[in-house]
């Protein structure tokens, strides 16, 4: 007689795959699951009745900012609690690796710590620390252009040197060796937004040198420059022969409100010649750092958090300017270094790049006290609000966009899928009653519906929540 760990009884099977759902058992033997079908005279050291209950695979949480908090909160509750049991941390051009400053941290750096956080020199060093201590969740990490920069450059305000793009392309290759999966790029920010286009080519170039390795950007504008950004992304990853991924993206303020469809077509008539694809967060407001020019085209603007002024998180930019008798940009400056969450997308463009064909799903949440609700809710939240109730997309290509496409994009092999011998990272939710509950009043609220996520088949959250299993491994390319 056939025996495994866990035995998964009765439940509706989503493969991950975007085939509809079928009734069936799954075994889980040794972190892998071992079969698929109705799993008679199988002996199980656990069987779990999930009549009424979707197994599908682990979401794989494609944009994060954990590289400092699987260190931190190796439990991940913010994570484990979405069903998620993968991150793919060292998004948007920050890694918290390679990195030991020798020069004042350039924005957005703050956004994963202080300079004592950036302590490994190399991947391979935080590759150790993870390993040394497992979090909950898997681990995959993309090099930062950002994170380069800050070690190859004393100024960040001007274009790299000859000499500076040798220097961070062989860090970058370094990086890569050690697994790191890819390059990201944060051209909106102060660290990068003076690095042309080249710059990124040349080491996008080194990047794709390394097989399976890919190219994601927060791109230099998502504002009034959205367009001509999309095509610098499609034309970098032209130039370099990479995969490009377009993260988090969104047409923020109101006059570029709708541009989505333009630039989806761009998308969509880039990808008959080259490999591109999209995350998103489902949500109309964004987080990130407070800076004084990117508080313009928002309609609302709540501090997060402050390191001059941590009495003013929590409250309404414009309050705070009011009582101060100073404009938004002031306020915005004095209180700095700090985080916000702006109010100034649209729920049309929003629906329209979750529905695309290439769309993830990736939380951007930046861990913190009181963080955007997007930390604590993203894949609740589209499973729940944007499949169930509006039946914009199905439950079953829902979560395809939060397992097998994420798996083939980012190079994961073994993962994302419902099938023998793949890594049993597992999700047993309610797709009646799974819903996201963080909000911009409660943020750190969990979801419902998310009842027992196992990750390489050791559950890290169940009834009574994060179990802190370290169950997690790093995921090198
Ligand atoms: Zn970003």
């Amino acid at each position: 007689m056939p025996t495994c760990d866990l035995l998964f009884l009765n439940g509706q099977l989503i493969d991950g795959t975007g085939a509809p759902r079928r009734a069936g058992a799954l075994a889980v033997d040794g972190g892998r699951i071992a079969a698929i079908g109705d799993c008679a005279g199988w002996e199980a050291g656990r069987v779990i009745d999930a009549a009424g209950r979707v197994l599908a695979p682990g979401f794989i949480d494609v944009h994060t900012h954990d590289d400092s908090a699987l260190l931190k909160t190796p439990a991940m509750p913010a994570k484990t609690s979405q069903g998620v049991t993968t991150v793919i941390a060292g998004n948007c051009g920050i890694s918290i690796a390679p990195l030991v400053p020798r020069y004042p941290l350039p924005q957005p750096l703050a956004l994963l710590g202080e300079v004592p956080d950036y302590r490994f020199a190399t991947v391979a060093a935080y590759r150790s620390a993870l390993e040394a201590a497992p979090p909950s969740v898997n681990v995959g990490l993309l090099v930062g252009h950002s994170t380069l920069r800050a070690g190859a450059m004393q100024d960040t305000s001007r274009a790299a040197s000859a000499g500076e793009i040798e220097a961070m392309s062989a860090a970058l290759a370094q990086a890569l060796l050690d697994g790191g999966l890819g390059l990201s790029t944060g051209l909106s920010y102060p660290a990068s937004r003076a690095a042309p286009t080249a710059e990124v080519v040349a080491l996008a170039r080194v990047t794709a040198s390394h097989p399976g390795a890919i190219y994601t950007t927060h791109m230099r504008s998502e504002r009034d420059q959205v367009i001509e950004a999309v095509r610098e992304t499609l034309q970098i990853g032209r130039e370099a022969a990479i995969p490009v991924v377009i993260s988090h993206h969104k047409c923020i303020g109101r006059r570029n409100f709708g541009k989505t469809t333009v630039t989806l077509e761009l998308i969509d008539r880039a990808l008959a010649t080259q490999d591109v694809a999209l995350d998103v967060y489902p949500y109309t407001a964004s987080s990130t750092v407070l800076l004084p020019e990117f508080v313009g085209d928002a309609e609302r603007i709540i501090v997060t958090s402050s390191q001059p002024h941590p009495e003013q998180a929590r409250r309404d930019l414009h309050e705070i300017a009011a009582e101060w008798g100073v404009s938004l940009e002031d306020a915005a400056a004095r209180l700095g270094p700090a985080t916000a969450i702006y109010f100034q997308m649209d729920e049309a463009d929003l629906r329209r790049v979750l529905g695309h064909p290439r769309t993830m799903i990736g939380s951007d949440g930046i861990p913190g006290p009181y963080p955007h609700p997007r930390l604590w809710g993203s894949f609740p939240r589209v499973l729940g609000h944007y499949a169930r109730e509006l039946g914009l997309l199905t439950l079953e290509d829902a979560v395809r966009r939060m397992t097998s496409l994420p798996a083939s994009v980012f190079g994961l092999p073994g993962r994302g899928m419902l099938r023998e011998g793949y890594a049993a990272d597992l999700v047993l939710f309610d797709p009646d009653g799974v819903i996201d509950r963080a909000d911009y009043t409660q943020p750190c609220e969990p979801s419902v519906g998310i009842e027992q996520v196992y990750v390489n088949g050791c559950e890290v959250w169940g009834r009574a929540g994060a179990t802190g299993a370290a169950a997690g491994r790093f995921l090198a390319r």
